[in-house]
């Protein structure tokens, strides 16, 4: 069995289901529809299916070692701006990410994997997550038992920052760590007028937002990489009310933990610091989201020599600041989370991921199939 012809045979299936995904988005955890039409072909297809919520772990062969392959489902609160015949259906959603692709690609690997399952010699488990966006759905997953005797996971994000076709690997770290934090300065409220007889929180918020940019300059060696964001800020409703209360927002990425340590150590230290110095209070609350998603090394090496071996384009895909539940896997289990690029500038397929217009090269979707597959019987040898 050829996995990159047999990908290429069922290349328009591939494709009728990324659209059918893509007119009718679910949002995190409301991803009924889509997990059923899953689950309906992979019972048809042979596979032991166990159900976590909306999820599906899906099992099939026997044999000593397992291989996990993994696609997540959910779509984003956007309004689709695309003129397409499979634009979105349901108003406010759309697969503004490409997990509508992410789950056709896979469905075609199962497809496939099932027709050719005496080649694979071993287990594999394909799963379909709820909830990759801001929900964590990967750890409701794997508490529904979807890394039990699993010996490596791999997955696959669509990659608008790669030319069509090319799938990326990398060592280490791929996407971020990530968190939020939220500042209250409470202040004295009074009049605009009499500044003197309030605690004006104001420039209190002002000096914390320009104190937070020294703890990425100055506080974590130059040698990591961080990010610090304030994104909103609230506070004051009129000309002449020195109001008594301000709210900061923001975001906070890094690679390793320790840095995300400091991280929100300094973001807490500086906002009740700086607040304090001036006589207010400050309420911080700093929040994890996601861990760094850290690829091991010796599986993208594997993953290399697959896709040199069946003929695939690949190439180094660089790291970027975002964020993917695909991490929680990788803390718990050797594996790759993949790249497949779909930047096509002749199809005018070039907006960003979450963007209105973001849409997904679909003539290569197959590729992605044709990896999974691949990878899942170079494995199980
Ligand atoms: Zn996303
Ligand atoms: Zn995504």
């Amino acid at each position: 069995m050829d996995p990159v012809k047999e990908a290429e045979r069922i290349k328009d299936q591939i494709i009728a289901w990324r659209r059918d995904f893509h007119m009718w988005p679910e949002l995190k955890y409301e991803e009924e529809r889509t997990s059923k039409i899953v689950e309906e072909h992979l019972r048809e297809w042979g596979y032991r299916i166990k159900r976590v919520g909306t999820g599906i772990i899906a099992d099939i062969g026997e044999g000593e070692k397992t291989i996990a392959l993994r696609a997540d489902m959910d779509a984003l609160p956007v309004q689709e701006e695309n003129d397409v015949p499979y634009k979105s259906r349901v108003p406010g959603k759309m697969h503004a990410c490409g997990h509508d692709a992410h789950t056709a690609m896979l469905l075609g690997a199962g497809k496939i994997i099932a027709e050719h399952i005496d080649e694979f010699n071993g287990r594999v488990r394909l799963v379909f997550q709820p909830a990759e966006e801001g929900g964590n759905g990967a750890l409701k997953m794997i508490e529904g038992g979807a890394l039990k005797g699993v010996d490596a996971i791999f997955g696959f994000h669509v990659w608008m920052d790669l030319p069509s076709g090319v799938i990326g690997i990398r060592e280490g770290p791929f996407l971020a760590g990530a968190g939020f934090f939220e500042a209250k300065i409470i202040g004295k409220g009074g009049h605009g007028a009499s500044p003197h007889e309030t605690v004006d929180p104001i420039p209190i918020a002002s000096e914390i937002v320009l104190a937070l940019q020294t703890v990425v300059s100055r506080n974590v060696d130059p040698k990591e990489t961080a990010v610090v964001s304030v994104t909103a800020i609230n506070g004051g409703t009129t000309f002449n009310v020195i109001p008594e209360k301000v709210s900061l927002k923001g975001t906070f990425r890094f690679y390793k933990n320790e840095v995300g340590d400091i991280l929100k150590k300094r973001i807490k230290e500086i906002a009740e610091g700086v607040s304090s110095a001036h006589g207010a209070k400050a309420k911080v609350s700093v929040q994890d989201l996601t861990p760094p998603t850290i690829n091991d090394p010796d599986m993208a090496q594997f993953a290399r020599e697959v896709a040199e071996k069946y003929g695939l384009r690949h190439g180094e895909v660089p790291p970027t600041m975002g964020a993917e539940d695909f991490a929680y896997y990788l803390q718990r289990v050797p594996g790759a989370f993949l790249a497949l690029g779909i930047r096509n500038e002749e199809k005018g397929i070039v907006y960003p991921h979450h963007h209105p217009k973001f849409d997904v090269d679909e003539d290569v979707l197959h590729l992605g199939t044709a990896m999974e597959v691949a990878l899942a019987r170079e494995f199980l040898r």
